[in-house]
């Protein structure tokens, strides 16, 4: 049995969301003729009160959907260093649409209020560029799936709007925010002009993200996913395994980020463990002394017993549970963590 926290995007769909996929009813979604696609983008949007939602063949797409939609070349975006708008997406945001990013350095990938209105250009100093968005990420990835204060989203909101600032919500892993600090979708509705969700990761999905907005937004969007090449045909086959995923796999988040804390509980007995990340979701991030154990040396003896993690550079090391990490994963991992490292 292989036993992969490499990330969560590497689950498998289960038996019965296959099944879903299965008898789905698909139309071309090009046409917007597609049924399952058009209740899985209404399902989304009500989720979160908003007005439309638009189905994406990737989470990367539907940011970058958003960072075209809110600026025009030229301008400048702000985000914390940390974000995968700008470390990950293959420099998208300048490829795509022209715009800098003007770089925030957080905590764990998240600014403060004070900051953003900081990094903010004089609109009317036009040697610099006009910044023209607010992009945030919840929770963080590189930050070790740190959650954000709503009461600081809600006074970044405040800045947006009073500089005309549109503000963009990457959340490819909100799922787990959500469930994590029992919170609403609907608080990040009345926050947000776009939101990003990944289907394809906690929820277990083989494919998909959406964007939320406004409905002119959205469709301005269905335009720009077209240059883009993200324009599904029989779409709905993937958007059912979104509607199962959205009615059976939320709640369950709670035991990845259980299974989480667990883990870091045994890292934290092993000598060489130098560091390890505030968890609070399914992400761990975790520093080793390299004098007691090499990074390689870590990976490997783990391998070795069909156990795969990913070293983040230098030091630094990364876990990740999912829905594929089932209890017996876990008994087996802690296990092998235990007895290869006393
Ligand atoms: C995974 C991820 C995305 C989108 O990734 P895709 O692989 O393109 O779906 C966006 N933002 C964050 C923070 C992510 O972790």
């Amino acid at each position: 049995m292989e036993i992969n926290l490499i990330s969560d995007t590497v689950t498998k769909p289960t038996p019965e969301m296959l099944k879903a996929m299965m008898i789905a009813q698909v139309g071309d979604d090009v046409f917007k003729t597609d049924p399952t696609v058009t209740a899985l983008e209404e399902k989304v949007a009500s989720l979160f009160g908003m007005e439309a939602a638009l189905f994406f063949p990737s989470g990367t797409m539907a940011n970058q959907t958003a960072i075209k939609l809110h600026t025009q070349p030229g301008e400048q975006l702000i985000c914390d260093t940390y974000t995968h708008v700008y470390n990950y997406e293959g420099g998208g945001a300048s490829f795509n649409s022209g715009v800098s990013c003007k770089l925030v350095e957080g905590t764990r990938g998240m600014m403060t209020a004070n900051q953003v209105e900081a990094a903010i250009n004089p609109p009317d100093f036009y040697h610099s560029p006009l910044t023209s968005l607010v992009s945030i990420e919840n929770t963080t990835n590189k930050g070790g799936g740190a959650c954000w204060d709503l009461e600081e989203l809600r006074k970044i909101r405040w800045v947006c709007s009073s500089h005309n600032l549109a503000f963009h919500l990457d959340g490819a892993r909100l799922w787990n925010a959500l469930i994590a600090q029992k919170e609403s979708p609907l608080e990040y509705g009345k926050i947000f002009d776009t939101i990003s969700v990944c289907l394809s990761k906690g929820l277990g999905c083989p494919v998909g993200s959406l964007l939320v907005g406004n409905k002119d937004d959205m469709v301005k969007a269905i335009r720009i996913r077209k240059i883009f090449g993200g324009g599904m045909r029989q779409a709905g086959f993937l958007a059912a395994a979104g509607i199962y995923a959205l009615d059976h796999h939320r709640e369950r988040l709670k035991e990845d980020h259980r299974r989480a804390k667990e883990i870091g509980e045994v890292l934290g007995e092993l000598t060489f463990v130098d560091y390890i990340a505030p968890i609070e979701t399914n992400i761990i991030i975790f520093g080793i002394d390299e004098r007691k154990m090499g990074v390689p040396q870590f990976i490997q003896k783990l391998s070795e017993k069909n156990i795969l993690l990913m070293g983040m550079g230098k030091e630094k090391l990364r876990i990740v549970t999912h829905l594929d990490y089932t209890e017996n994963s876990h008994e087996v991992f802690l296990t092998e963590l235990r007895s290869l490292f006393k």
